[in-house]
């Protein structure tokens, strides 16, 4: 096991010198070009910036890496928003990191920015048994090691971890290579965000991926955002937000947090046209029900109540399409709106306008899907769906927006622990082999069988796996009693240091880089596939891509020869042509230069569950009472992060500069607790803490509280997890706070 003395969490002490200016009330603008400027020049220099940005979600060009955001079919020349202009900048820079100039621990004691500051991994290193200093090794040196180490146990003794930036090309091979070695262990990020969304739309319509594409916000009446913070998150999701305004849309947004992006919007776009320049920011949200976390259920339940008692079903729709309609009707006679913090009076003109038409979007993101209850929140809005017959239409349906470019195209390419059988039996009868039938471990499967050393070895493709899983001292107790975890990696990270007895780096290329003239593939949210290639000069010689390194393990751990899939990625595509549905003629139809949209059959009407209906869900409300001086904890991001990547320490929309370690706090409970802003807290969930947080009263609801993630993922039980999904609830976390002495 390793002993090495590292600090799993960043440090909790933060500068003195920070600013609180308030909620902002407009997104974008001005300050979203001049941080993006600031960012590229200042990391990659102004002439590569330029072609960094040239190239970013252009036809042909580099498809963002950041969220998962489709493209329109008319590209801007700034086709990218402030967010993704700091993740190719990040990518982009000059620096070079030298973790081996550092002891692990000494690596360990700075802060999560500080690690991403240091810039790109540019070659091999390895961090033996006892040491406590990576040393450089060459790639054939380190990929037998690894290959060695994973043939050394039983192949459900390793694990295959994938972030959500891999490309269809590399995760197809990379869960070839896990099942041929003979093991359903793909944990991926999907694991911790939409795991939720899959489960509970594959139950209730058949399939796992939203329903609607871009045009279907063009045309909606009524756009409803839950639990979602667009203006951070998926920022160019605004663009098409002001245009189904123009059309007339009414937006609604449910969130215990008022949002700078669903507030006002000033288009950066705008500054390109003289006539539009100064044109006002525009008004995004019509209602924003600030929802008490979790209170999700509870409030659509109480809509479809409403809608009932109004006898504004669609009958028609809901006999011809679904199934369950009367047991749901009777879930939800009673409904009531305790535990939302919501009254009538508020929510009542959102049950006017879905009562009104058919063509109503439903989008959402974590808000939803990482509660105990968060399948059931799923299924809450597919019931108002069905109900309102908003699905199978123009301008209708359902909308999972996914944060991370990939992790949709990731499980379409078998990243899954519980793969369909109908995949594995193409899978097998195409490659002539007999693929494992035992479900996998997903992310809370994996820590938890780490724990129990039931684990030699952890390979992760991309990611940071400490830092964006739950219960962080426990995770990083897990990690140290693996033999081996390699980190497929372009920038330092927190995982790099927290690991098992040994471990390796092996540095890839990036999304932006050149490789060999060859192209990538990607799946958007709304399963549109496209390619992407770098153009850029790779920021050192020894960089490989995410496939090459795939290949070259799978040659020494399978004594498979995939030089060929190495040398022509459209090989690798004629194999997934092959094996997953909805591909074929794959490389010709990619070379389109707007993609292929996946057959996502919901969105013609038909409903591919068991009995080729759609299901309504009859749910129970979830019990929401707490004891005395708890209160619930929501982890979220700030605006100058990406997922665990710490671009700077301010969260300009929320008037928080230089600060990450604050907990927003209801005004009335700071005063209840005799807290006032500027305090410093500590907090706690059970035995676990987290030290050093300053008091920010906010408008947030009552007993609802929020903090940034990784700094309070310590706080969140590994146990606590969606029904169904396994997701970590870190978005309700019941915590109490303690002023520091
Ligand atoms: S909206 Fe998402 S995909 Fe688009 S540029 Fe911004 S971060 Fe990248």
């Amino acid at each position: 096991m390793n002993e090495r003395r590292v600090e799993a969490q960043p440090p909790d002490s933060e500068s003195t010198s920070y600013q609180l200016t308030g909620p902002e009330t407009t997104a974008a603008g001005i300050p979203a070009v001049v941080s993006s400027m600031r960012h590229t020049i200042g990391l990659a220099g102004p002439k590569k910036a330029l072609t960094l940005l040239r190239t970013l979600n252009q036809k042909g060009g580099v498809d963002c890496m950041s969220c998962a955001w489709p493209d329109p079919e008319k590209r801007s020349v700034a086709e990218f928003c402030e967010n993704g202009a700091k993740a190719v900048a990040d990518e982009g820079t000059l620096r070079r990191a030298q973790p081996e100039n550092y002891t692990v621990e000494e690596l360990s004691r700075q802060s999560d920015y500080w690690l991403n500051q240091q810039g790109r991994l540019t070659r091999p290193l390895i961090l033996r048994a006892g040491s406590s200093r990576y040393e450089p090794i060459d790639w054939d040196a380190a990929l037998d090691f690894i290959a060695q180490k994973l043939k050394s146990t039983q192949p459900d003794r390793n694990l295959f971890y994938t972030s959500g930036r891999t490309s269809n090309e590399a995760a197809f091979l990379y869960q070839l290579m896990a099942r041929r070695h003979g093991t359903n262990n793909l944990p991926d990020c999907a694991n911790l965000c939409h795991e939720s969304s899959g489960v509970g739309l594959n139950s209730t319509l058949g399939v796992s991926k939203g329903t609607v594409t871009l045009y279907d916000f063009y045309q909606a009446q009524v756009i409803v955002i839950v639990g979602q913070n667009p203006g951070t998150n998926h920022p160019r999701m605004l663009s098409a937000l002001q245009r189904a305004k123009k059309n007339g849309a009414k937006i609604v947004s449910i969130n215990p947090l008022p949002e700078a992006g669903l507030s006002r919007f000033k288009n950066p776009q705008d500054y390109m046209h003289p006539l539009q320049f100064f044109r006002p920011a525009t008004q995004m949200a019509d209602l924003h029900l600030p929802v008490a976390i979790n209170g999700d259920v509870a409030l659509f339940q109480w809509i479809c109540r409403r809608l009932l008692e109004e006898n504004k079903q669609e009958d028609a729709f809901i006999e011809a399409y679904t199934t369950g309609f009367a047991v749901f009707r009777h879930a939800v006679k009673n409904a009531t709106l305790e535990g939302t913090g919501l009254t009538e009076k508020q929510v009542t003109p959102l049950v006017e306008w879905l009562s009104q038409t058919r063509r109503i979007v439903f989008c959402w993101a974590m808000g939803l899907t990482q509660h105990v209850n968060a399948v059931d929140n799923i299924k809450a809005i597919v019931n108002t769906c069905l109900l309102r017959g908003a699905i199978g239409h123009p301008g209708a349906g359902v909308c999972p927006v996914r944060g991370h470019s990939n992790v949709q195209g990731d499980r379409t390419m078998g990243i899954t622990t519980y793969p369909k059988q109908a995949f594995l039996d193409r899978l097998g009868q195409h490659f002539k082999f007999h693929p494992p039938q035992k479900p996998g471990l997903d992310v809370v499967k994996s820590i938890h069988a780490m724990l129990e050393g039931k684990i030699e070895n952890l390979i992760c493709l991309g990611g940071n796996f400490l830092s964006a899983c739950p219960d962080t001292e426990r995770t990083a107790q897990a990690l140290k009693n693996a033999k081996l975890t390699v980190q497929i990696s372009t920038k330092l990270n927190r995982s790099h240091l927290v690991t098992g007895e040994e471990a390796v780096i092996l540095p890839c290329l990036g999304r932006t880089e050149e490789d060999g003239n060859q192209f990538v593939t990607v799946e958007d949210s709304m399963s549109i596939v496209h390619r992407s290639q770098g153009k850029q000069k790779p920021a050192g010689p020894e960089l490989r891509s995410e496939i090459a390194i795939v290949c070259d393990l799978a040659s020494r751990l399978l004594g498979a020869d995939w030089s060929l899939y190495k040398r022509n990625y459209d090989q690798i595509r004629s194999e997934i042509e092959a094996v997953v549905p909805g591909f074929s003629d794959f490389n010709r139809r990619v070379r389109h230069p707007s993609g292929f949209a996946l057959p996502i059959l919901p969105r013609q009407g038909i409903f591919p569950t068991q009995d080729g209906k759609a299901h309504f869900s009859p749910l129970m409300t979830p019990d929401l009472r707490l004891p005395e001086g708890h209160f619930y904890m929501m982890t979220i991001r700030s605006h100058d992060q990406f997922n665990t990547t710490i671009y700077g320490n301010d969260d300009r929309y929320r008037g928080i500069h230089n600060k990450r370690r604050v907990v927003l706090v209801n005004p009335e409970d700071a005063s209840i607790l005799r807290l006032r802003t500027g305090d410093q807290v500590d907090l706690f969930c059970e035995h676990r803490r987290a030290d050093n947080f300053t008091v920010v009263t906010y408008p947030i609801p009552p007993g609802c509280m929020a903090t940034y993630f990784p700094e309070t993922n310590s706080l969140v039980p590994l146990e606590k997890t969606a029904h169904g999904s396994n997701t970590p609830a870190y978005k309700s976390v019941v915590i109490r706070l303690q002023p520091r002495q």
